[in-house]
């Protein structure tokens, strides 16, 4: 009984460590790849932002909102890099 006992506790804990530790796959991340600029919709970059992660300032955001996305401060390992304003569409 003991050693079922101690069995499933063991179980538990790793569980909680592999799932906080590696919550996000950042190795396997599909964002990963995405060095270009190209939308992978309109195939064109004409209207693609780079994403911009992390707080800033309104004044900086008035300046630069043709050159970046402002995605705010929730990252999770594995987010995209660029936006493409024509679909609306993160990659
Ligand atoms: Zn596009």
């Amino acid at each position: 009984m003991k050693k079922v006992f101690v069995s499933i506790l063991i179980t538990f804990s790793f569980n909680a460590f592999s799932q906080k530790k590696g919550t996000i796959d950042t190795i396997n991340c599909k964002y990963r790849e995405n060095k270009v600029s190209i939308c992978p919709i309109c195939k064109t970059d004409k209207k693609v932002l780079s994403i911009f992660y992390g707080l800033t300032t309104t004044k900086f955001m008035k300046e630069n909102k043709n050159k970046y996305y402002f995605e705010g401060c929730e990252i999770t390992g594995c987010d995209p890099n660029w936006y493409c304003k024509t679909d609306d569409y993160k990659f």
